[in-house]
């Protein structure tokens, strides 16, 4: 690899602890040489308590490679003090830009702006709430050099975080990765490091409704990972609540599966064969000459065939909504204000 330091050590790359620093740096010794611009991608939306920590802990982990860097701080409309504490920390921090949104446009939108204006031939996208080590990150490089990888994906061996949550998440993982026909990757997320050209794939997909995970899945490409284990929230709340996964669980199946038109038609094709019993039995009924049907099986029958059209209806309706949004194109995020 032309920019990788004859110095550098191998590693058995297998290291799971997060809190290792960057291999390889414990001499100072920087591990790539100077040639690749590295941007990473930070989202935050009302951290004010921890924008300090994690400035220290990225500069902690990129300052001792010597290497070209970028981060990218994406304000997603914050309400409190974070943009302050930014700005301050952009007059002494030259490595730091800030995006500023023009309101909260959600996560995957303050992803996708910070993607957009990367300038590095390697991107990382992290969360901004230390869940996502930047310790990990010198290691990930190594990772994608060494194995001549386009995508290192950080691989969660365990989740410190509350048990429904963890639960949920993993759920969803197993439906998506069963239903979606792609290798989603289980126990990753959004924290990766990936090449310039993954990236411009990425760019290439403007949809509305995105779930960033499984595009990056779909654009393929070569991938590796690295095993870490995933720490709760250093400080503050997650502005990800349950509602707000819940919808990004709906982009990710509505948008890269045929499942739910396929459990409408399941469910209808269900409906019908229940139909036909129950014209069968009324039928039989009839000829034994049995007590006439009263009006409980009539009630079933009629709920039942209600609720299956009203899924029906809701699956169609979720769709036309996703298509409008489309047809709309409107932008993804508006940036108020640039601060390079
Ligand atoms: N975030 C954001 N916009 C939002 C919600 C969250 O930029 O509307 C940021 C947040 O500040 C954090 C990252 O996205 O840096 C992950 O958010 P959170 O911790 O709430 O998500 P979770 O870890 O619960 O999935
Ligand atoms: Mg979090």
């Amino acid at each position: 690899m032309p920019w990788l330091n004859p110095t550098l050590k191998e590693t058995s790359g297998k290291k799971s602890n997060n809190q290792a620093g960057p291999p390889g740096s414990s001499e100072g010794q920087p591990l790539f040489i100077k040639e690749k611009m590295i941007s990473i991608i930070i989202p935050l939306y009302n951290e004010e308590s921890l924008v300090n920590d994690l400035l220290f802990a990225v500069h902690s982990a990129m300052d001792p490679l010597n290497l070209q860097w970028e981060m990218i701080v994406v304000d997603d409309g914050s309400r409190d003090g974070t943009l302050s504490i930014l700005k301050l920390a952009k007059e002494k921090d030259k490595h730091l830009r800030i995006l500023c949104l023009s309101r909260n446009f959600g996560h995957q939108a303050a992803f996708t702006a910070g993607l957009e204006h990367a300038s590095g031939d390697l991107v990382v996208m992290m969360d901004g709430d230390l869940q996502d080590p930047p310790a990990l990150i010198p290691q990930m490089m190594e990772k994608l050099e060494k194995n001549a990888l386009d995508v290192v994906l950080g691989r969660r061996t365990e989740r410190n975080e509350e048990p429904f949550k963890r639960w949920s998440i993993k759920l969803f993982h197993k439906i998506f990765d069963s239903i979606s026909g792609l290798d989603n990757a289980e126990d990753t997320g959004n924290f990766c490091i990936m090449r310039r050209p993954v990236v411009d794939a990425l760019l290439l997909m403007k949809e509305q409704n995105r779930y960033l995970p499984g595009l990056r899945a779909f654009v393929g490409f070569k991938k590796g990972d690295v095993s870490y284990e995933r720490p709760d929230r250093l400080k503050g709340n997650a502005a990800m609540g349950f509602r707000r996964l819940l919808s990004l669980a709906g982009d990710a199946i509505f948008s890269f599966s045929r499942w739910p038109v396929k459990l409408a038609l399941y469910l209808g094709l269900f409906g019908v064969l229940f139909f036909l019993m129950a014209i069968s039995y009324t039928f039989v009924s009839k000829i034994m000459g049995w007590a006439p049907l009263g009006w409980s099986s009539t009630f079933l029958t009629v709920s039942f065939f209600g609720s299956v059209q009203l899924v029906f209806l809701g699956i169609i309706g979720e769709y036309v909504y996703r298509i409008y949004k489309e047809v709309q194109n409107r932008p993804l995020y508006i940036v108020k204000e640039s601060i390079d």
